[in-house]
């Protein structure tokens, strides 16, 4: 398999706004693609990247908090409770910070990259990203969540911002 060098891709580019495609039979190409981008994940220091921000437009996403790398296949909501808000960043959205409403807690099921079916109660951060990952899978960003005047302000700031400049705490 040869090696492809991820490069994330930036708001703007429409394969961030592309509902991403399930996948069929977990094949190696998948399990590469999953591998590169936990190590894109770890390069950028993100917590969390999901397929279309490296320009692929299929339901992968990585996810690693500092306990241990989840790689995820298909993941979906099953279950939410409860309410959090956390202050996110994106490495899709780069320089932006958003106070984004979610669940304090989720269930999710998934497949792994081997196939097998998994679920994973999640909560406070944790559940947070999940909730961002699957988010990208849908073609949404932290920015809908932004109110009015923020995403005014989001906009002016987008507008200057085209290279990568990491503001925020929490980045996936
Ligand atoms: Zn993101």
């Amino acid at each position: 398999m040869p090696e492809i060098k991820l490069k994330i891709k930036v708001f703007g580019d429409p394969v961030l706004r592309k509902i991403a495609k399930p996948v069929g039979r977990i094949t190696d190409e998948h399990r590469q693609i999953l591998k590169q981008m936990a190590e894109t994940m770890y390069d950028d220091s993100g917590i969390g990247l999901a397929a279309p921000q490296v320009g692929i437009s299929a339901q992968l996403i990585v996810l690693d908090i500092g306990e241990g790398l989840y790689k995820l296949v298909n993941p979906k909501i099953v279950k939410r409770q409860g309410k959090q808000s956390i202050s996110e960043g994106c490495l899709s959205v780069p320089g932006v910070c958003v106070k984004v409403k979610r669940a304090k807690r989720v269930w999710v099921q998934a497949k792994d990259e081997n196939g097998c079916l998994i679920e994973i109660e999640a909560q406070d951060l944790f559940a947070c990203v999940l909730q961002h990952e699957i988010d990208h899978l849908k073609g949404k960003l932290i920015i809908d969540y932004a109110s009015f005047l923020q995403k005014l302000r989001i906009k002016r700031k987008l507008a200057i911002l085209r290279t990568k400049v990491k503001s925020c705490k929490l980045l996936f």
